[in-house]
C-alpha cells in the first residue's frame, strides 16, 4: 500500500467573517492575475512556528488586519500541484472578528467586499474555497445567539462552570447563577443514583430540578433546550466542557474527578509491565487529578513522561475525548509508547486508532496494567471494509444537529466530491444517529460526519457499512489505505 506523498509547501487560508451581521470578507486579485476573488492565503514560511502564526503573518501582510476575535481552525485541507510544479498542501482556518472592518489591501489584491455567506459562495472561484466556506456557515449557523432567551436565563451569556464533584461548590455557584429550573444529566454509570442526587441538588439549591432521561452520548451531548423546556441551567456530571462547542444555557460541568490509586504502586506496576520508558501520558477527565503525583512517581523509577497540549476541543492537557487524541499526538515523536489512565476500553481503543505507537492502559482503581492493543489488527479490519465500498455507488451521509457533532460543512464537502466522481450521496441529517432509522433505505453505505466512534465501534449496529470521513476518500480513490488517519473530530 502506497504512503500519502510528502508536501513540499504548506500553505493557510483564513476567512475573515462577523457573526453580526453574518458575513465574509473576499479579496480580488488584480487583472494579471484573473480578477478573481479569494480568501486571505499565502505561504507557511521558514520562521513561522505554526499554521496559526503564518496566518496572522498573512492576515497582517494582506490586510493589516491584527484584532481577531477568534481563530478556529477548520477541519480542511486540500493538496494541489503549485505554480512550480511542487506538491503543495492548503490547511483552511475561520477568523471571527467584532465587525467588518474595512482591510488596506497589499499589492496582491485589488479590492475587497464583505459578503452574505450565499453571495460570497457564488463569489469564489476555486471549488475548495466553497468547500472551506461551506464549514464557515456552519459555524455561523451554532452562534450562541441563536439560542432561544425564554430558556436560555433571560438572555444571559451561557457559561461553563467547572467543579470537581457534588458538594458545596457546586451548589454555591448553582445559587449565584439565580436560576428558575434546573436539568441534571448523568452519565450511564450513575443511572441508578440519578433521582438521588436530583433530590439532593433540589434541597441545596431551591429551584425545581428534572432528569434528563435520554442516555447521554458523550462528553459534547447536553439535552437541548427543546427536549427541557423553561429549563435556564444545566448540570452534566462526568464531563468537562468541550471548549469550541457553543453552550444554549449555563452549564455546570461536575466532573467527578477521581484520585483512586497509589502512584507508587500504580508506577511500580505500569515498570513491572514493561511499558516504554520514553511515555506519553494520557488520562480520562475524571483521573486527570492523578497525573502529576503519578507522573513524579514514573520519574523517579527513570521514565521520561511527556504530557500534551491537544486542540480546541480539550480543555486541559495529557486529557482524552473518544474523538480528539490530539494531546497524544502533539508528542508523539518524543516516546516509545502510551499509557492511558483510565477505565474502561473505549479511549485506549480510540487512542489506538490516533496514535501509532503501542498504546497500554492503566485502570487506577483495579491498579492493572492492560497490554498493548493490536492496532494493525483494528486497522486491517477497517481497511478490508474501505475495500468492500470501493464498489458502492449509492452513499448516505449521516449528519448529526448536536452542538458538538454538527459537521454539515464537511458532510457538503464530501457530497459535492463524491458526485463530482459519479456517486449518488444524500445527506441524512437527525439528533442523534440512530441505526433502526436507517433500515430500509435503498443505500449501499453510509459515510458518518457525527460522533466518529459510531463508525469504529457502532458498526455491526447497521445493516450497511459505515465509514468514517477518512475512510470514505479511500473509498473514493482520493487518499490511499496507509497511513490510516483517525478521524480527529476537531
Ligand atoms: S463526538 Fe463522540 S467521542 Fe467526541 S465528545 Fe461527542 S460523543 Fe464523545
Amino acid at each position: 500500500m502506497a504512503a500519502e506523498p510528502p508536501v513540499d509547501q504548506e500553505c493557510v487560508e483564513g476567512y475573515l467573517f462577523t457573526r453580526t451581521p453574518p458575513s465574509v470578507l473576499l479579496l480580488r486579485r488584480p487583472p494579471r492575475r484573473g480578477r478573481i476573488w479569494v480568501p486571505v492565503s499565502g505561504k507557511v514560511e521558514p520562521g513561522d512556528v505554526s499554521f496559526a502564526v503564518a496566518l496572522r503573518r498573512e492576515l497582517e501582510e494582506e490586510t493589516a488586519i491584527t484584532d481577531l476575535r477568534a481563530v478556529i481552525p477548520l477541519d480542511w485541507q486540500v493538496r494541489f500541484e503549485g505554480p512550480d510544479g511542487r506538491r503543495w498542501r492548503l490547511q483552511a482556518f475561520a477568523v471571527e472578528l467584532d465587525a467588518p472592518v474595512p482591510p488596506r489591501l497589499s499589492p496582491e489584491h485589488d479590492s475587497f467586499e464583505w459578503l452574505p455567506i450565499p453571495t460570497a459562495r457564488d463569489r469564489l472561484y476555486y471549488s475548495d474555497n466553497r468547500e472551506a466556506l461551506d464549514q464557515v456557515a456552519q459555524l455561523l449557523g451554532s452562534e450562541p445567539g441563536a439560542t432561544d432567551p425564554e430558556t436560555a436565563g433571560g438572555g444571559r451569556t451561557p457559561r461553563a462552570v467547572i467543579v470537581p464533584r457534588m458538594g458545596p461548590e457546586l451548589y454555591d455557584a448553582v445559587r449565584a447563577g439565580h436560576h428558575r429550573k434546573l436539568a441534571l444529566q448523568v452519565p450511564a454509570g450513575l443511572v441508578r443514583n440519578a433521582h438521588d442526587l436530583a433530590a439532593e441538588l433540589r434541597e441545596a439549591v431551591g429551584v425545581p430540578v428534572v432528569v434528563a432521561s435520554r442516555a447521554c452520548f458523550g462528553a459534547c451531548d447536553f439535552p437541548s433546550a427543546s427536549e427541557t423546556p423553561g429549563v435556564d441551567g444545566l448540570v452534566v456530571l462526568g464531563h468537562a466542557p468541550i471548549p469550541n462547542v457553543p453552550l444554549e444555557r449555563t452549564t455546570y460541568f461536575v466532573e467527578m474527578r477521581e484520585r483512586g490509586g497509589d502512584p507508587e504502586a500504580l508506577a511500580a506496576q505500569t515498570e513491572a509491565a514493561g511499558v516504554p520508558r520514553r511515555l506519553g501520558l494520557v488520562a480520562s477527565v475524571q483521573h486527570l487529578d492523578l497525573v502529576a503525583p503519578f507522573v513524579a512517581a514514573l520519574e523517579r523509577r527513570g521514565f521520561t513522561v511527556r504530557l500534551g497540549t491537544g486542540d480546541r476541543r480539550l480543555q486541559y492537557a495529557a486529557q482524552a475525548l473518544g474523538c480528539n487524541y490530539t494531546s497524544a499526538e502533539a508528542v508523539e515523536a518524543d516516546v516509545d509508547g502510551f499509557l492511558f489512565l483510565g477505565t474502561g476500553r473505549f479511549h485506549p481503543l480510540g487512542l489506538a486508532f490516533a496514535v501509532t505507537k503501542p498504546v497500554w492502559s492503566l485502570d487506577p482503581l483495579r491498579g492493572e496494567v492492560e497490554p498493548p492493543i493490536d492496532r494493525a489488527a483494528l486497522v486491517r479490519k477497517r481497511q478490508l471494509l474501505v475495500a468492500q465500498c470501493r464498489n458502492a455507488r449509492r452513499w448516505g451521509i449521516l449528519v448529526s444537529t448536536f452542538a458538538g457533532q454538527n459537521r454539515t460543512g464537511t458532510a457538503l464537502a464530501l457530497q459535492s466530491r463524491a458526485r463530482a466522481r459519479g456517486y449518488e450521496a444524500e445527506l441524512l441529517v437527525a439528533d442523534r444517529v440512530d441505526a433502526r432509522d436507517l433500515l430500509g433505505r435503498d443505500v449501499d453505505a453510509y459515510v458518518n460526519t457525527a460522533c466518529p466512534r459510531i463508525a469504529l465501534d457502532d458498526s455491526d449496529l447497521y445493516a450497511r457499512p459505515v465509514l468514517t470521513v477518512p475512510e470514505f476518500r479511500m473509498a473514493l480513490g482520493e487518499i490511499p489505505l496507509e497511513p490510516y488517519p483517525f478521524d480527529t473530530y476537531h
